[in-house]
């Protein structure tokens, strides 16, 4: 058995940046990740991070009151405002401090960190490393975490390790079980605290920005041990992702100028009320439903996509600015952006729901904690702001690892879970060992396509109650069918049958989450759009959907959203 003072799970920008809090403090701590912490989704991020810097001259200087208020209005008055303010009041010291790491970010003529305008935001606030902000920072957190460990020795990195159960007793952390995918083995580990920085859910659906890796399946975990999940159904749509391949073309690319076009080469955004002022860079909720309604209206290109035209910007600012975008159209498209308009659909692009922390990070479970996309602070409410999820990423993971730091230091070593740990680790063990002997005909890989194509269907972009009653209806379906399933490859080294087996049953309960949510909450805010109740109703649901675990289903609940800084309005742009 393994034993650390604390495990971080997750090694994308929200681990990494607990991991550096915990080495700074000399506690022992285990990484662990299910792949090599640079190959986490974070590396993909491409826009930029958000910050009130001031750097663009403008006749009125931004600070963190005005960030705060435009993230509270994008949340559509869902996010808690104490977690908004703590975020937005260290965004500009959390970027200076992984510039002064290294972080190259993009230079305005002055040598100033260049800041670029996003969707919902009052002012050019969002800084960039080109279009490959994530790739830059993450390198750098990670040359930062090799540093400090070369002078104090207490990490360790279970690099392509999977975690599949959190044991939890008294209502505290005890430790968990992680499988080794290198040969198959499973493990335990004792511990008294634990942060929880899996990332986002992206891949229930067919159609995601994100990584393959992105299936929702450490917010499980932390569900199934008794810690809550909170505003799931809240899921964000990307306005500009790649026609057939989902991958992103960055609202950095808006943000810089670029076009929405129809097949009459007219910006329709301006047809619409809720779009027509700020256009493209409207928030992304209000961008991608419209592109939904023109797509249906019958002016979708060759009747299958929509426009983005960045020509006019020019080549010199698009080969700068937008390297990536290029890099992408032309290999995943077949297209020069540079003088062609890049075919684009929306699709699913971040998890604005979570593992329900307070503004602490702390879960309801003593010494489980969690940060980046997995969490749910909630800053982001009923629909994220482009750019604040990096900042979310760094923010809470140093608050998270700060405050891991503090429980552990006033807390007694807890030295009698040990039989506690091995008999669930032997439970465990004969529960992985039914699941690989599995030979019934249905297969793991169809069963998690089709768990996607219901998640599209029945509760995409616009959702209405029969529909989301059917797809919940499915997904019960093929959770059944998980019982029948077989297991063909037989071999325990990195056998990725049997491991995306694990991942579709966590996978299924989170997808459940999110469509019990969105069946119970009859209005529309953010990006939850139902076309069956198609006003917010603050009177009802000015609150927040709580989901938790029960072994006969899953029950939902509400608790208060935290106001107090900015009332309530109707949500214009
Ligand atoms: C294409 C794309 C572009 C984006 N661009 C921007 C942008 O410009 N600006 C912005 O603010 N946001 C952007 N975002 C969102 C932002 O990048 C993410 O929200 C953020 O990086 C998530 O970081 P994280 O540390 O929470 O999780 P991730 O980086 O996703 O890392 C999750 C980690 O958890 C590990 N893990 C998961 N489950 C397990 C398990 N069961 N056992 C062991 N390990 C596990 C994984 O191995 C991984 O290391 C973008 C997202 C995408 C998909």
């Amino acid at each position: 058995m393994y034993e650390f003072d604390a495990i971080i799970i997750g090694g994308g920008l929200a681990g990494l940046r607990a991991a550096y809090e915990l080495a700074s403090n000399k506690m022992k701590t285990a990484v662990i990740s299910k792949v090599y912490p640079i190959r986490s989704h974070s590396i993909a991020a491409q826009g930029g991070i958000n910050a009130p810097l001031n750097n663009i001259e403008r006749e009125v200087s931004d600070d963190w009151e005005k960030h705060a208020q435009d993230t509270i209005k994008g949340s559509d008055y869902l996010g808690d405002q104490d977690a908004i303010i703590k975020m937005c009041k260290e965004a500009a010291s959390r970027i200076y401090e992984i510039e002064h790491w290294g972080c190259p970010f993009s230079r305005t003529v002055e040598g100033r960190i260049n800041q670029r305008p996003f969707g919902g935001q009052g002012f050019p606030r969002t800084a960039y490393a080109a279009d490959r902000t994530g790739h830059a920072m993450l390198h750098t957190l990670y040359e930062q975490i090799i540093r400090i460990n070369e002078e104090n020795k207490c990490l360790t990195f279970f690099d392509e390790w999977f975690v599949t159960r959190l044991i939890v007793e008294d209502n505290s952390i005890r430790g968990l079980i992680a499988l080794d995918l290198k040969t198959g083995n499973l493990e335990a580990f004792k511990t008294d605290a634990i942060i929880i920085a899996t990332g986002g859910a992206g891949r229930l659906y067919g159609k995601s920005t994100n990584a393959l890796i992105n299936t929702g399946t450490g917010m499980a975990i932390a569900y199934w041990a008794g810690a809550y999940l909170k505003d799931m159904e809240f899921i964000q749509f990307h306005p500009t992702t790649l026609y057939g391949t989902n991958i992103l073309v960055t609202e950095g690319a808006r943000g810089e100028g670029a076009y929405l076009l129809n097949s009459h080469r007219e910006r329709f955004l301006a047809n619409y009320e809720d779009s027509k002022r700020s256009m493209e860079i409207a928030p992304r909720d209000i961008v991608s439903r419209n592109m939904i309604r023109e797509i249906k209206k019958g002016n979708a290109v060759n009747g299958l996509y929509l426009h983005l035209d960045l020509r006019h910007i020019g080549k010199k600012a698009i080969i700068e600015k937008l390297p990536g975008v290029v890099e992408l159209a032309g290999k995943f498209a077949g297209i020069d952006a540079v003088n062609e308009p890049i075919p684009v659909e929306p699709a699913q692009h971040y998890t604005m729901g979570g593992i329900d922390t307070d503004a602490d990070c702390q879960t309801i479970i003593k010494g489980i904690y969690a940060a980046g996309e997995a969490a749910c602070v909630s800053v982001h409410g009923a629909n994220r702001l482009g750019g604040n999820s990096l900042l979310e990423t760094i923010v809470f993971g140093s608050i998270a690892g700060e405050n891991t730091v503090r429980y552990l230091s006033s807390k007694k070593k807890s030295n009698d879970s040990a039989l506690l740990i091995e008999s669930a680790a032997e439970e465990e063990k004969e529960k992985i060992r039914q699941l690989f002997e599995k030979d019934g005909k249905e297969n793991v890989f169809t069963l998690f396509e089709e768990m996607n194509s219901v998640m599209w269907n029945n509760a995409g972009i616009f959702r209405e109650e029969a529909q989301l009653k059917e797809g919940c209806k499915n997904l019960k379906g093929i959770k059944e069918r998980c019982n029948n399933i077989g297991i063909r490859y037989k071999g325990k080294r990195f056998n990725f049958e049997f491991y995306w087996l694990l991942e579709l049953i966590g996978s299924i309960d989170i997808a459940e989450a999110v469509v019990m949510g969105a069946i119970e909450r009859k209005e529309s805010r953010g990006s939850h759009f139902r076309t069956d109740f198609p006003k917010r109703d603050d009177e009802n649901y000015l609150k927040h959907t709580i989901a938790s675990y029960s072994p006969e289903g899953l029950i939902l609940s509400y608790k208060p959203v935290t106001l107090g800084y900015v009332e309530p309005a109707e949500r214009k742009y």
